[in-house]
């Protein structure tokens, strides 16, 4: 089975903290889907090759595209490709694209899943991270998207916004748990060069949240949500039951998936990967003029090995012991670090699984490197 991610890179508003592939020049709308089209007709062996089991529009802002595009791409793979496995349509969409039509249209195209990016329910936050929508365009987004029978929505949250504070936040996880989504994606504030508040920071206009605050933020957040029924299934992903998010789920256990569209990286389960260029122009360009679009590597054992970790880690589930030792052979030392990381409190063992404690969770990047091989 393999997961199908289609890039749709294009944002109203340049958000200060975002370093994804977008840009906000919309002209190219119809270029870019004809590319996509072209992108599918290249690849459709290799669509094929397994069977699909989730669609994920991405982004960028998918809804932003509009219907009849996001209809034309489901109707070229489904003339393509068996998509009779698919059990899970994601459509990421910002409040500001959204009215009771447009959902009703997405619904009837077999978008199952709303990944809604909403970030915060303060205005002044909003306004602060130059987000297109406010606070009222977000609750009107959710209330009508339940409205047409969405019942499967996830609320991207961001928590550590320069000068928050725990009322801040507290006050925001209220408005967040109100909505009663299904499916909650928590990601701590990350300040990236290239991006205006990386800008701001490096002439020193603004101040970056103290890692010891972020932390404070983080239990405060998995705290409020354990409390209120959610199971926080990965570092940044939080899910009422039997409502994870299928198609990222498959990223972590290592599945093969697909990724069309500039910047998508593509895994084929084993050893190979690839991604497509991130220039949006030049991704478009460059499949009308039939010239190399993308690059790929050959992952080696050890890269496999440690990405098994990585990946794993993250997971509520954590790491299987046996498959770990089946497929990689632990090493003395990474026994050795193992047990020593478990005896400091970092890592637990349990049920054959390796898994991150609490405390440990704040620290997962790192804990995991001390498990790499060499
Ligand atoms: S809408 Fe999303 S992808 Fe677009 S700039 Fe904002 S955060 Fe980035």
């Amino acid at each position: 089975m393999a997961g199908l991610y289609i890039h749709i890179p294009f944002c109203r508003k340049a958000c200060h903290y975002c370093d994804f592939v977008f840009t906000t020049q919309t002209r190219g709308v119809d270029e870019f889907v004809r590319a996509i089209l072209l992108e599918i007709d290249q690849r459709c062996k290799e669509i094929n090759d397994k069977p699909i089991k989730t669609v994920y529009f991405g982004g960028g802002t998918p809804s932003l595209i509009g219907t009849k595009a996001v209809e034309t791409i489901l109707r070229k793979l489904s003339l393509i490709a068996d998509l009779s496995h698919v059990n899970e349509i994601t459509l990421e969409a910002n409040p500001e694209d959204l009215n009771p039509e447009k959902l009703r249209q997405f619904r009837e195209l077999g978008i199952n899943r709303l990944s809604l990016g909403v970030q915060s329910f303060s205005d002044e936050v909003l306004k602060s991270i130059n987000r297109a929508h406010d606070c009222h365009a977000a609750k009107k987004a959710i209330h009508d998207a339940r409205a047409v029978g969405f019942d499967n929505l996830n609320l991207d949250l961001i928590f550590g916004f320069p000068g928050q504070d725990t009322e801040q936040l507290d006050k925001d996880l209220d408005a967040f748990l109100s909505c009663s989504p299904e499916h909650i994606s928590a990601y701590s504030l990350t300040i990236e060069p290239k991006t205006y508040f990386g800008r701001s920071l490096q002439r020193k206009l603004m101040k970056e949240t103290p890692e010891e605050v972020m932390a404070g933020f983080f239990l405060q957040v998995r705290e409020r949500l354990l409390k209120h029924g959610y199971e926080h299934y990965e570092i940044s992903n939080y899910a009422l039951k039997n409502k994870v998010s299928i198609h990222n789920s498959s990223y972590w256990i290592n599945e093969a998936y697909i990724g069309l569209g500039p910047g998508a990286h593509s895994y084929d389960g084993e050893l190979i990967r690839r991604w497509n260029t991130s220039s949006i122009t030049g991704y478009s360009q460059r499949l009308v003029k039939q010239v190399g679009y993308f690059e790929t590597e050959q992952l080696s054992p050890k890269d496999k090995a440690n990405e098994f970790i990585f990946t794993r880690l993250r997971t509520q589930k954590g790491l299987p012991k046996s498959d770990w030792e089946k497929a990689y052979h632990l090493t003395e030392s990474q026994i050795e670090t193992l047990e020593q990381l478990i005896k400091e409190g970092w890592l637990m063992e349990q049920e054959g699984h390796v898994r991150l404690t609490e405390k440990g969770m704040l620290h997962a990047d790192t804990l995991s490197a001390a498990l790499f091989y060499d």
